[in-house]
C-alpha cells in the first residue's frame, strides 16, 4: 500500500527507521509541511538552515512541499495519493506533541493511521526511569540508567528500489535573507557526515579543549542534530569502538541533550516557568537599553560581547559563552532568562526549546542540577580562564585586536579604538543579585 512519510526533525536519509517503515508499506510521498506556528517564530537563521537542509534532503528524496495547518495538509496529501499509513519519526516537544495529536485525529476519521518510528533521541523521553518507574530529576542518575538502558544500532541505509510518489501541487521553497554579517554553516546530511567525521579525528581532545572557545574542540553538531541530519545513535554507535576521556565526556555531553527532552517531556510548562517554582519569586528588571546592549554585544565587557557577537555572526555560540552571557544577563543586567531564551532562539541555527530552555534554567539557578544563583560568574575571570590568549576576544571583538589585556582594556585603550566602558560595575551588580536571591530565600 502507498504510505506516507512526513519528515519534520529528521532531514536524513541514513539510520531514519520511520522511513524505512514507510518504504515497507510501499510506494512513499516523502512530505514536508511548512507549518506557519514554526515557521513563524523562526528567526532568519532557522528560516534559512531549514530551507536548505530540506534543498539537501530533496536532492537524496523528491519531498513534496507544502504550506499550511499541518491537521489539514497532511490529511489532503494522504488523500490524494491514496494513503493508509503515515509515519513520522515521534516529537515530544510541548508543540510537536500537541501537533502530532491533532493530526492523528484528523486522519483517524478518514481511517488513516499515523505510525510513529523512533524519535531525534537515542533513547526517547519517558523511557529512562528509576526503579519505581518514575523520570529522574538529576543528570547523573539519569545517565547512567540511560547509558544501563542503551539503544539500537543505526537502522539499515535505504533500499535501492524505493518507489517515490509526488504531489500535484506543492510550494516552492522560500528564499530566505539574511541579515548582513550573518554567516551560517552549512545544511545537509552530508555536510553533518563530513563535520562529523572530521571532529572524530581529534575527539580524543575533547575533553580538554571543549572548554575553550578559541580552539575548535568542539563538534559542531548541535545544528546537524536539531534538524536530523544525523542521528544521535549514529554518533554513539562511532563512538563505540573508541575509548578515552574524549569519548566518554561526549557521550555524557549527549546524553545532556537527551536528560533535557526528558525534562520538558515530563514538564512542558518549565519552556517557560520556573522549574523550581519559588524561584519565580525572585524579583527582576524590565529589559531595556541595557539589554539592548547585551543583544548587540556592547556591554563593555570583552567576552560577553565576544560571545553575543559571534552568535549574530555565525548562528552559534560556543557553550562556555551560552554560560558566561546567560550569567550575565540575570546577575549583572538582573533581567529575567526569558528574555534571553528568546533570543538565542531567534538567532541560534541550533534553537533548541529542551536545551536552550533548560540550560537557561541552569544559569538561573531554578534548573535541575542548577548551578547554585549564590554563584555568580566574573566575566573578566572567565575570559582570562578560558580564553587565555585572547584569541576568541580578538576574532569578535576585533577592535581590541591590539589593545593590552583585550580582557580589561584600559578605559584610556577603550576611548581610543572605540570600545564602550563597562555597563554595570561587575562587583555591585553580584551582591544586587545576592541580596534579590536572599529576598527568596526567607
Ligand atoms: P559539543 O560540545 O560538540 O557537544 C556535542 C553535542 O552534545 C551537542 O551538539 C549537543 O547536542 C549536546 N550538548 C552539549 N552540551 C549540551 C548541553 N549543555 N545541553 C544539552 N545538550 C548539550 N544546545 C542546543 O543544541 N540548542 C540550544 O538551543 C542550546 N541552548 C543553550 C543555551 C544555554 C544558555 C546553554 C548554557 C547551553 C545551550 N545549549 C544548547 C547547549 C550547548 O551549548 C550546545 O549544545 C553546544 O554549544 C553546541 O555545540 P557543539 O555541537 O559543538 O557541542
Amino acid at each position: 500500500t502507498t504510505s506516507v512519510m512526513w519528515f519534520r526533525r529528521d532531514l536524513r536519509t541514513a539510520d531514519n527507521p520511520a522511513l524505512l517503515a514507510a518504504l515497507a508499506d510501499g510506494p512513499t510521498l516523502p512530505l514536508f509541511v511548512l507549518d506557519p506556528a514554526l515557521w513563524g517564530p523562526a528567526g532568519p537563521s532557522r528560516r534559512s538552515y531549514l530551507v536548505d537542509s530540506l534543498r539537501s534532503l530533496g536532492r537524496d528524496v523528491p519531498v513534496s512541499v507544502v504550506r499550511g495547518d499541518p491537521a489539514q495538509q497532511v490529511l489532503r496529501a494522504a488523500q490524494e495519493v491514496g494513503a493508509t499509513r503515515v509515519h513520522v519519526a515521534a516529537d515530544y516537544g510541548p508543540y510537536g506533541a500537541r501537533r502530532d495529536a491533532a493530526v492523528e485525529e484528523a486522519l483517524r476519521d478518514t481511517g488513516i493511521e499515523l505510525v510513529r518510528t523512533g524519535s531525534p533521541y537515542a533513547v526517547a523521553p519517558d523511557r529512562v526511569t528509576n526503579g519505581s518507574g518514575a523520570s529522574y530529576k538529576v543528570f547523573t542518575p539519569f545517565s547512567r540508567a540511560w547509558a544501563e538502558h542503551g539503544w539500537r544500532g543505526p537502522a539499515d541505509p535505504l533500499p535501492t528500489d524505493a518507489r517515490w510518489r509526488h504531489l500535484k501541487e506543492t510550494v516552492d521553497l522560500p528564499d530566505v535573507a539574511l541579515p548582513e554579517g550573518l554567516e551560517l554553516p552549512d545544511a545537509g546530511e552530508a555536510a553533518a557526515h563530513r563535520a562529523w567525521e572530521a571532529f572524530l579525528d581529534k575527539v580524543v581532545d575533547y575533553d580538554g579543549a571543549r572548554d575553550l572557545p578559541g580552539v575548535e574542540g568542539t563538534s559542531r553538531m548541535s545544528h546537524h542534530l536539531k534538524y536530523g541530519e544525523i542521528h544521535p545513535r549514529t554518533l554513539l554507535a562511532d563512538l563505540a569502538g573508541r575509548g578515552g576521556k574524549g569519548a566518554t565526556t561526549y557521550r555524557q555531553e549527549i546524553a545532556w541533550r537527551e536528560f533535557y527532552a526528558d525534562v520538558l517531556f515530563q514538564r512542558p510548562d518549565s519552556a517557560r516557568e520556573y522549574l523550581r517554582r519559588e524561584y519565580a519569586a525572585m524579583t527582576y528588571d524590565e529589559p531595556g537599553a541595557d539589554f539592548e546592549a547585551w543583544c548587540e554585544g556592547r556591554t563593555g565587557f570583552p567576552v560577553v560581547d565576544a560571545g553575543m557577537r559571534q552568535l549574530r555572526a555565525t548562528g552559534w555560540m560556543h557553550n562556555r559563552l551560552r554560560m558566561i552571557t546567560a550569567s550575565f544577563l540575570v546577575k549583572d543586567l538582573h533581567v529575567e532568562w526569558q528574555h534571553g531564551a528568546r533570543h538565542f532562539l531567534h538567532w541560534l541555527v541550533d534553537g533548541d526549546l529542551a536545551s536552550n530552555n533548560h540550560g537557561w534554567q541552569w544559569t538561573a539557578g531554578s534548573g535541575t542540577d542548577a548551578s547554585p544563583f549564590f554563584r555568580v560568574f566574573n566575566p573578566t575571570s572567565q575570559g582570562r580562564k578560558f580564553d587565555p590568549d585572547a584569541a576568541y576576544v580578538r576574532t569578535w571583538v576585533p577592535e581590541l585586536v591590539d589593545v593590552e589585556d583585550p580582557h580589561d582594556p584600559s578605559p584610556e585603550a577603550r576611548r581610543r579604538v572605540g570600545y564602550p566602558e563597562p555597563l554595570v560595575d561587575h562587583a555591585a551588580e553580584r551582591l544586587e543579585a545576592l541580596d534579590r536571591y536572599q529576598a527568596i530565600k526567607k
